[in-house]
């Protein structure tokens, strides 16, 4: 069997990450998928197509290289790549929802999330209903049984680090009729699957830390084998599979992911895992810090033992991520801090190899202050790069004794 023919289902997570819709080139045997900057296929005959390439809108081979390479890491039967997270929620939500309809969303779910369910959908009929997903019986309370089609879950949540029962909600929901989707960017597939622990559809901002390196803004959707409409819904193409549908609006919409923004998207997926486990390592001796420090009231992240969804967390992820929060008492002296550091850069976004910190009341979450997911004023963000964890200390170490 040649390499091209393999099946790597039965691969470890890195070993797919690196050859699942990989193969090499069969023209020229490049080892790595090419960029087909390209907008058209020629046809040998009308409708005779070469490996089914059309139009780049509809298929592109660099973009069918990334979508191979995400289902097979989250373990799901398909995927379709997005020029932007954004890009991917608004194309899902389309295909699996109707005016009339009513979603469950985090009431800390990433800021933008939240404003396309509220200012976007909320327009053309679609309500919804905010809560905290650390608390099963509000989530419970939350779904309309016949109403509410979709659950979003996002775990641990944007910015507060809160830890949310996938399996469980995924029972109550499915029963209900409605479709779990888990916002997997902050944990990735090498630590969380959701798909695994019955959610429906996976998404991705890929230009977090699947990109991993902050030059490239990417969604993806990851649709779980077999995964059926909301009851009731047929889909545009005559079937009431999540796929079929989610395909038909990727394409009639046209929200697509370019090759250039696959290739390095898919780049960034080849070193997920040991990525991954520097951030998590770094995470940890940057926990360790804040802990004991007096300028820090409080640490949210879910490897503390006291973190509520600590044991949740150890149950549904094989690590806790890169992702640390802390408040320091006030808003000014957040935003001290925020300002005070230097191997850490003031930016918005995550998952790259550099360091980031922000103050998400201003930043990240600025849209929904003034709403039911407004954030702390004196929490600080730290998205954990990829540098030495001794630098990434001494740093923050420096910037938290300025404003002690
Ligand atoms: C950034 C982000 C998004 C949105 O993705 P874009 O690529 O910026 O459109 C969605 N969810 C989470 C958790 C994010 O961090």
């Amino acid at each position: 069997m040649t390499q091209d023919e393999l099946d790597w289902s039965d691969a470890g997570f890195s070993t797919r990450a690196i050859h699942a819709g990989q193969a090499a080139d069969p023209s020229t045997g490049a080892v790595v998928p090419p960029i087909y900057q390209v907008s058209t296929y020629k046809q040998d005959g009308i409708g005779n197509l070469r490996g089914g390439y059309e139009y780049s809108r509809s298929a592109n081979p660099t973009r069918t290289a990334l979508e191979e390479a995400l289902a097979s890491a989250e373990g799901g039967a398909g995927a379709a790549a997005f020029a932007s997270g954004l890009a991917a929620e608004d194309t899902l939500l389309r295909a699996v929802l109707r005016p009339g309809d009513h979603l469950v969303v985090p009431d800390d779910a990433y800021g933008g999330t939240y404003r396309m369910v509220a200012q976007v959908f909320g327009p053309w009929g679609i309500e919804h209903t905010a809560v905290n997903l650390g608390n099963a019986d509000a989530v419970l309370d939350a779904i309309q049984p016949g109403r509410t089609k979709v659950v979003w879950i996002e775990t641990p949540s944007n910015p507060l680090l809160t830890v949310a029962d996938i399996a469980a909600i995924a029972v109550h929901a499915q029963s209900a009729g409605a479709l779990v989707v888990v916002d997997n960017t902050f944990a990735t597939p090498y630590l969380q699957r959701p798909l695994a622990l019955g959610a429906d559809v996976v998404v991705h901002s890929t230009t977090k830390y699947i990109g991993g390196h902050s030059d490239v803004v990417g969604g993806a959707l990851v649709v779980a084998d077999g995964a059926q409409l909301p009851v009731g819904l047929v889909g545009p193409t005559g079937t009431t599979s999540v796929l079929d549908a989610v395909r038909f609006h990727q394409n009639a919409s046209g929200a697509v992911a370019g090759p250039f923004d696959a290739w390095l998207t898919l780049r960034g997926l080849r070193t997920l895992a040991v990525r991954m486990d520097r951030h998590v390592a770094n995470a940890a001796a940057v926990v360790e810090l804040l802990r004991h420090h007096e300028a820090v009231t409080e640490v949210l992240y879910p490897g503390l033992d006291e973190h509520p969804g600590h044991e949740l967390a150890a149950r549904q992820m094989s690590a806790f991520g890169g992702m640390v929060a802390f408040r320091t008492g006030s808003e000014d002296s957040a935003r001290a801090v925020c300002a005070a550091t230097r191997v850490f850069t003031l930016a918005e976004s995550l998952g790259g190899v550099e360091s980031l910190i922000e103050h998400p009341h201003r930043m990240t979450h600025g849209s929904v202050v003034g709403t039911a997911l407004e954030v702390p004023d004196d929490l600080v963000r730290l998205s954990v790069g990829i540098e030495d964890a001794d630098d990434l200390v001494a740093d923050l170490s420096r910037a938290l004794r300025s404003v002690a």
